[in-house]
């Protein structure tokens, strides 16, 4: 233990006297600069705006009860503050890492399993997904969860979640049957439809709000090849293609194996875009119907081919850079998505800044097939349902290396979405929806799901996290207290 303390030296910070007493309690779980744990994790981040922070320790638990026991400590030090830590895809600073204060980096609790009758899939809410598709491959089984296989578990559910099935189950959430979490007291529950079921409508969207998710319990259903990959239109096509999109999005009868997502991307670098659209059908059928007319624009690569999920979802990490998300939802249509285009094109052509910047933005069908899902298994938080109809949910992405440009990347892209906005609601195709998991920190996605569920989240959070802890302590993420 002596070596662990030997690292707090004889400065004496609220995050140092909190280290030490977490490292007291849980040895060599907690790790200090220069440790190669701490290191490791530091490595982990997804974008530099994470991997720039650097926390006094970061506690790596094994156990729901090493957390309990973090938390029971943490939240009796009024100033000691902390992060939860994930897979640490959401890109924004201090979402899953902190300055002066204790990371507690959720990896180690990775399991997966499944129950006798193959119904339930149990999962570490620490676990990746491609953790949970290579295990349930192998079982001809599958669970709505993320697209690509290094996103985290629990930070997807905890925000919705969108997957290849979501048009036949609904969010990802809302095919989760009981999440096993450690509140501000320590205490270990259980939260599901008929145990603190408020709790478990709340964690269906509300994030990082009421405690630390150790397990969650999934709906699964058996599975086996899928059809899966990319087609790629030269950029001239897009008319076409976003009719495709739309056609596809607003079926009256909407083809539930089909899922797709729409991408452009600009390089300054190069001052070009490129157009492909991720086109998935959860069944190995090699050329589905709902798809035909989107493979009959002239492509210029189509790569769909019969695979697995863990195959599409082991995808390449990019390099280390600065990465910001902003999201928007809107009712489908092919005009709406050429103006967009319009509008993105006019300001991105002409920002330039030192290193070069990349812009993405992707669209996503958010119809009523998924949203009517919304009730099941007691309910979420997301305040999405079929009475808006068929929409889709937008994510503009920039990715950019130099870090003095994060504030003036930060004001472009939110005027971008403000353009963007303002479009859509001349077309009376604005939808008050933004999806938690694509949102900026300057969006407001809770105050999105309605007057309602911000009233039950807030009530939630008061009776389950009376002194707020995961409001105070809890810097990262969107916080309820404020609503
Ligand atoms: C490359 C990429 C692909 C993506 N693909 C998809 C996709 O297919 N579908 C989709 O819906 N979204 C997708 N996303 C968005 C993704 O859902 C969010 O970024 C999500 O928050 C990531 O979770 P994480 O655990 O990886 O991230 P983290 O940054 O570690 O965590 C995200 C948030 O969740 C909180 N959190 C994490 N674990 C816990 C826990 N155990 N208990 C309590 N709070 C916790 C954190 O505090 C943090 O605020 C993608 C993002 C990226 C960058």
């Amino acid at each position: 233990m002596n070596h662990l303390l030997g690292h707090i030296g004889l400065r004496s910070t609220p995050s140092d006297y909190c280290c030490r007493s977490l490292a007291s309690v849980l040895g060599l779980n907690v790790s200090f600069p220069g440790n190669t744990t701490y290191l490791a994790t530091q490595e982990s981040y997804w974008s530099l705006q994470e991997a720039s922070l650097s926390p006094t320790c970061i506690v790596i638990p094994k156990t729901a009860q090493d957390i309990s026991e973090a938390i029971s400590i943490v939240s009796s030090i009024e100033s000691c503050r902390f992060a939860i830590k994930g897979h640490s895809h959401a890109p924004a600073a201090g979402f899953a890492n902190i300055n002066d204060g204790v990371a507690i980096d959720m990896t180690r609790l990775s399991s997966v399993a499944v129950n006798s009758d193959h119904t339930v899939a149990s999962v570490g809410a620490g676990a990746s997904w491609l953790d949970v598709y290579q295990y349930l491959d192998s079982l001809g089984l599958a669970i709505a969860g993320g697209r690509n296989g290094a996103v985290g578990v629990a930070g997807l559910t905890l925000g919705g979640g969108i997957s290849y099935f979501a048009p036949r189950v609904g969010w990802a959430c809302d095919n989760a049957v009981n999440f096993e979490l450690v509140l501000a007291s320590g205490e270990i529950v259980d939260a599901n439809a008929t145990c603190h079921p408020e709790l478990f409508r709340a964690l269906k969207g509300g994030g990082n709000n009421f405690g630390i998710v150790t397990r969650i319990d999934f709906a699964a259903f058996p599975q086996g090849q899928i059809l899966g990959g990319n087609v790629v239109n030269d950029i001239s096509y897009r008319g076409a293609v976003f009719e495709a999109f739309a056609e596809i999005a607003t079926a009256p009868e909407y083809d539930i194996y089909a899922s797709l997502v729409t991408g452009l991307v600009f390089s300054t670098a190069t001052k070009e875009w490129s157009l492909s659209t991720t086109a998935i059908y959860t069944k190995p059928v090699s050329n589905p119907p709902v798809y035909q007319n989107l493979r009959k624009i002239p492509r210029t690569a189509d790569t769909l081919n019969i695979t697995n999920l863990s195959t599409l979802a082991n995808e390449t990490a990019p390099p280390l850079l600065n990465w910001a998300f902003f999201t928007g939802t809107y009712g489908v249509s092919a005009t709406l998505l050429s103006r967009i285009f319009d509008s993105l094109n006019t300001t991105i052509y002409n920002f330039i800044i030192p290193g070069g910047i990349s812009w993405s933005v992707a669209f996503e069908p958010l119809p009523t097939v998924i949203t009517q899902h919304g009730d099941q298994n007691g309910g979420n938080s997301l305040g999405t349902s079929p009475k808006d109809g068929n929409t889709f949910v937008m994510l503009l992405t920039g990715i950019w290396s130099n870090t003095s440009s994060d504030a003036l990347v930060e004001k472009t892209a939110q005027k971008m979405v403000e353009d963007i906005n303002g479009i859509a609601r001349s077309m009376g195709l604005l939808n008050d929806f933004q999806y938690i998991n694509y949102a900026d920190p300057s969006q407001d996605p809770i105050g999105s799901y309605g007057q309602l569920n911000v009233k039950r989240l807030r009530d939630v959070s008061k009776m389950y996290d009376p002194k707020g802890v995961f409001q105070l302590q809890v810097p990262g993420g969107f916080k309820l207290w404020s609503h």
